[in-house]
């Protein structure tokens, strides 16, 4: 996604909140409207962390790698410098708790996968 697109996403993104902020200030009259607006952008906020984090989603046309040495290969078990693909396009193991990694050729194989 390019930045002008991702910029009138966001513009959508942000009307999107006024919805949720005009029905908790019609709600809540009874409580003063900066405690209103308080737990309306509480609420807003919790749904549009996730939005904001996909729209904001970097997605590389270039493999990310990481390598790390004494590690064992997950395919073949071979001691040595192992590979990982870390994000690419849609392919994201930034998150990932127990990273797989691989020597120089199980790794190449594997991007040929992700590649499909
Ligand atoms: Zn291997």
């Amino acid at each position: 996604m390019n930045l002008a697109k991702k910029y009138i996403l966001y513009l959508i993104r942000w009307q999107l909140s006024t919805p949720i902020l005009a029905i908790v200030l019609n709600l809540l009259t009874d409580i003063p409207t900066i405690w209103a607006t308080i737990i309306a952008n509480l609420i807003g906020g919790l749904i549009f962390f996730w939005v904001d984090k996909i729209i904001f989603r970097k997605k590389s046309d270039v493999p990310l790698w990481e390598i790390k040495d004494e590690v064992k290969c997950v395919d073949c078990k071979k001691m040595g410098r192992g590979y990982r693909v870390v994000s690419w396009g849609k392919y994201d193991r930034s998150e990932d708790k127990n990273p797989k990694y691989r020597c120089r050729e199980c790794s190449l194989k594997k991007m040929n996968q992700i590649k499909k």
